[in-house]
C-alpha cells in the first residue's frame, strides 16, 4: 500500500509556504507527546521521517511527506498523497500569543485548504480526550472536514481500561458532525492497528 516512495516534503511555518495543493492531503493532529511521530514513522515504515517532538511549543509547522507510487512500472510516478504533520497542541506552559497562532494557523490551514481529504485526529489512550481534543474536534467540524479518531499508545493499559476509554470517546464522537463512527486503536510500538489504519488513509486519499 505504502510501498513505493516516502519522501519528507517541506516544512511550512505559514501557510503561504505550502505546496500547490495539486494531491489529495491527509493530516495528523494530536495534543503533544501523543505519539504522532511514532505514528508517522510506523504507518511509513520509516524509522525516522517524523523527527519525534523537540521543545513542546516551538514546532509550529506544517510538515509534508509525499507518498508515492508503489508500482515498479512507475521508477518515480507522481505522487498519490500527502501525508500533513501539524503541529502539536495543549502543551501546559505555551504562551497565550503561541496558541493564538496556532489556532489561526489551523483554522486557516482547515477551512481553506481543498485538497484535504481527510484528518486524524490521535489522542492518547491514557488520557483520553482532553480539552484542547474537544476544541480541534470543533475547528474540524466548523470546518466541514471528516476526521478519524486515533488511539495511540494502546500497549500501554490494560484490555479493559482500553474499552471502557474506546467506549467514551466513540459515545462522544457520535455528537460531532464529522467524526467517523469508528475509533482505530494503534500502537506503534507493538504494531497494533497500523496495517488497518494504513488502509483506511489509502482510502480516504
Ligand atoms: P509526538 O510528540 O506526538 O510526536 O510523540 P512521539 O511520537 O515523539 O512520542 C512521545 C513518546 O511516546 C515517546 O517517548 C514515544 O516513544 C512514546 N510512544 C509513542 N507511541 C508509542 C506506543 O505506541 N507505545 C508506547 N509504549 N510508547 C509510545
Amino acid at each position: 500500500l505504502f510501498s513505493g516512495r516516502v519522501d519528507f516534503l517541506l516544512s511550512a511555518p505559514q501557510l503561504k509556504f505550502l505546496p500547490e495543493p495539486t494531491v489529495p492531503e491527509i493530516a495528523f493532529c494530536g495534543r503533544s507527546n501523543v505519539g504522532k511521530s511514532s505514528l508517522l514513522n510506523a504507518l511509513t515504515g520509516r524509522k525516522s521521517i517524523a523527527r519525534a517532538s523537540v521543545t513542546p511549543g516551538r514546532t509550529q509547522e506544517l510538515n509534508y511527506f509525499e507518498i508515492g507510487m508503489a508500482d515498479p512500472n512507475v521508477p518515480d510516478g507522481k505522487s498519490l498523497f500527502r501525508l500533513v504533520d501539524m503541529p502539536g497542541y495543549g502543551f501546559a506552559k505555551a504562551p497565550v500569543k503561541v496558541v493564538e497562532r496556532w489556532k489561526k494557523l489551523v483554522r486557516t490551514y482547515l477551512r481553506g485548504r481543498q485538497v484535504l481529504a481527510r484528518n486524524l485526529v490521535l489522542v492518547d489512550s491514557r488520557h483520553g480526550l482532553k480539552e484542547v481534543d474537544r476544541e480541534m474536534m470543533k475547528m474540524l467540524d466548523e470546518a466541514a472536514v471528516g476526521y478519524r479518531i486515533v488511539l495511540t499508545k494502546t500497549d500501554k493499559i490494560k484490555a479493559s481500561e482500553l474499552e471502557r476509554v474506546a467506549n467514551r470517546i466513540a459515545d462522544e464522537s457520535r455528537k460531532h458532525p464529522a467524526a467517523f463512527p469508528t475509533l482505530h486503536l494503534t500502537s506503534s510500538e507493538k504494531g497494533m492497528g497500523i496495517e488497518a489504519l494504513r488502509a483506511a488513509v489509502v482510502e480516504d486519499a
